[in-house]
């Protein structure tokens, strides 16, 4: 019965609360899209069954989901892309927790084939250096293979893009995961309005990029981000 999916603060509980944040900040396309907590025991990732929206997801619908992709406990079935989560909870020790969503305006900001740039706050974690991108196709990574080798474009930045299918953000929580997939989706949809505007002619360069991480982005700011998105959450809808 000391199974650490069970209870209020557990890796389940966990999922429910990052999930609810991530539908909270508009993260959500109809039922994809996930986010996966490490299981403190080392036996995979914790994360939502398939078939249901980030809104929808209640310690009921989240699985313990095996480095396989097998279900280990909980009910349901696991996602198809479970292998984004094990390959990178695989190659990353510091990471505790990841999401991958797929934001409209992060695959248009990517069809651009541009750099990002830093045109506010919130493209701060992702410039100098610039993130990766995946080198994949657009499918869906459904299997192992394909799980390393975005684990492996990802290297150690704290997100990836995901050409023609969506975003990877990984942090040493949760609470820095759904954040980093926050902010990159914002930093997409400023440079979307910024391109379509005009030439873009003024961002941040390195040294006040890293100014801002740390003064805009130290921790206790993720957390705030975090906490009020998390305070969104409503009723599961059944
Ligand atoms: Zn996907």
């Amino acid at each position: 019965m000391s199974d650490p999916g069970a209870g209020g603060t557990g890796p389940a509980a966990r999922v429910v609360e990052a999930s609810r944040a991530l539908a909270a900040a508009g993260q959500q396309d109809l039922v994809w899209g996930h986010v996966a907590v490490r299981d403190p025991d080392g036996r995979g990732a914790w994360m939502k069954a398939s078939g249901w929206g980030l809104d929808e997801v209640d310690a009921a619908r989240v699985l313990l989901v095996g480095w396989e992709g097998e279900r280990v406990a909980g009910e349901g079935q696991p996602h198809i892309e479970s292998h984004i989560h094990l390959s990178v909870l695989r190659a990353r020790p510091d990471v505790s927790a990841s999401v991958h969503t797929h934001p409209e305006v992060v695959n248009a900001f990517s069809a651009l084939d541009v750099p990002l740039q830093a045109l506010s706050h919130d493209g701060v974690p992702f410039v100098h250096p610039q993130l990766p991108r995946s080198p994949l196709s657009g499918d869906l990574v459904a299997d192992r293979a394909r799980g390393d080798r975005l684990a492996a474009a990802l290297a150690s930045a704290p997100a990836c893009l995901m050409p023609r299918h969506g975003l990877l953000a990984v942090g040493g929580d949760e609470a820095e995961a759904v954040m980093h997939a926050v902010l990159l989706t914002s930093a997409c949809r400023v440079m979307l309005l910024a391109a379509a505007a005009g030439r873009v002619r003024s961002s941040s360069d390195a040294e006040e990029v890293a100014a801002k991480r740390e003064h805009v982005w130290p921790r206790r700011q993720l957390d705030a981000g975090y906490r009020y998105l998390a305070r969104q959450r409503s009723a599961p809808s059944r």
